[in-house]
């Protein structure tokens, strides 16, 4: 049965699992989805550091101190107290002594060999260039919400706190299987009747984009050889992406070779343009998608569904890669289909380009959005109307 764009990014919530955590290193744990929320364990600084080099000083009243010491870098500063009218020479991120009320800085002070002095009407005001303990976080607070993706500030900030390791969600294994015995790949002559393959690095390379690899499989349209390489990436894999052979045709083999593997289908079909024929299946903890060989389908199915089935996979949720832009000029198509548009948009416009056609590519150069026009829409005109991002920010 054929079913709405809506209903099927439901069902792929619906049906997609939930990958397992595992605890990974913070130097393997870039671009992974944080499972849990992770908690400082430490007061952050752990001391009252000094943000200066200079002097620290107890009497916020007083212009010459007595000097008795230093501290460094490393020392342990509470090996020293200051009385009243006393300093201590103290560097850049070092232990300021508790008897300490405020740093001034180097550049404020006159010195001799055992005094420094400060101008008359220059006020000490308290904690002056000192951090106090637990000044950017306290012990027990959170560091990183569940549902993060680590970038390079989780990964900085959890190392400055001592934190050496993350749980995350397992990235899933992903593999592409493209079916089709016109397909050769690049660098190939091609012979009559032949095509090359552009489905496969399409996605292999999207999926680069956002941090996650893929292997690629390729079988040409016999029954036999599409069951044993599907029966193969069903095993091996938790998310499998066929590319063509789901259509009608007498020599589209991928549903029975599915069926024949045992997954269950769960649709078939969507009301929508390019890409109706997508079909998703489950297979224990196994995802399936067949996507429609023409090439710009599998592009909007990938940024529509795939992405979606990722996104559940690392326990976030479904659709926030839609913003809304204001469309320049006016579009029309018949209503009952919504309709991806390869398009560009600026801060607040959105334009579409001129070649639609599912069997081409060459606006995907420029393309930097898909325009979603809605199923029961005929004409968008000068209106607000929804995008999606390309490439899409948020898994980023
Ligand atoms: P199909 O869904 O198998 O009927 O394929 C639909 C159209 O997409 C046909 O014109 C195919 O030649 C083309 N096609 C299928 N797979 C690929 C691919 N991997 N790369 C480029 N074009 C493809
Ligand atoms: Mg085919």
């Amino acid at each position: 049965m054929m079913i709405s764009v809506e209903e099927a990014i439901k069902l792929v919530g619906e049906n997609t699992p939930r990958m397992s955590t595992i605890k990974v290193g913070l130097s393997d744990a870039l671009g992974c989805v944080v499972s849990e929320d992770i908690l400082s364990p430490v007061n952050f600084p752990p001391f009252a550091q000094s943000a200066m080099d200079g002097y620290a000083v107890n009497g916020l009243d007083i212009h010459e101190f007595e000097l008795v010491g230093e501290i460094k870098a490393g020392d342990d500063g509470s090996m020293i107290s200051l009385k009243r009218g006393q300093a201590v020479r103290i560097f850049t991120g070092a232990m300021v002594p508790d008897s300490a009320d405020a740093v001034i800085k180097q550049e404020d002070i006159v010195r001799d060999t055992d005094t420094i002095r400060i101008n008359i009407d220059r006020k000490i005001k308290e904690l002056e260039n000192i951090r106090p303990e637990g000044e950017q976080i306290q012990k027990g607070e959170i560091v990183i919400s569940k549902g993060t993706k680590v970038n390079n500030g989780v990964i900085s900030y959890c190392a400055m706190l001592g934190i050496e390791g993350l749980i995350v969600y397992r990235k899933p294994s992903i593999c592409i299987v493209t079916t089709g015995s016109e397909l050769v790949a690049p660098g190939n002559e091609l012979k009559p009747g032949q095509i090359y393959d552009s489905n496969s690095l399409m996605l292999s390379s999207s999926l680069q984009e956002i941090g996650f690899e893929s292997e690629i499989f390729s079988t040409s349209d016999n029954l036999d050889k599409t069951k044993s390489v599907l029966s193969n990436a069903i095993a091996n894999y938790d998310l499998v992406l066929i590319t063509g052979g789901i259509s009608v045709g007498d020599y589209d083999f991928v549903q029975e070779a599915l069926n024949e593997n045992g997954v269950s289908k769960v649709f078939y079909t969507v009301k929508q343009k390019p890409g109706k024929p997508l079909y998703m299946g489950v297979k224990g903890n196994t995802v399936v998608f067949g996507l429609p060989g023409n090439p710009a389908s599998v592009h909007s199915c990938y940024h529509v569904y795939v992405l979606t089935a990722i996104r559940y996979m690392l326990g976030l949720s479904g659709k926030e890669n839609r913003e809304t832009r204001l469309l320049k000029g006016r579009i029309s198509k018949t209503v009952g289909r919504t309709q991806f548009m390869k398009a560009v948009q600026t801060e607040d416009s959105v334009e579409v380009l001129k070649r639609q056609s599912s069997a081409m590519l060459g606006d995907l150069v420029e393309a930097n959005c898909l325009l979603v026009f809605p199923e029961e829409k005929e004409i968008l005109e000068n209106e607000r109307t929804e995008i999606i991002h390309l490439p899409q920010p948020y898994l980023f």
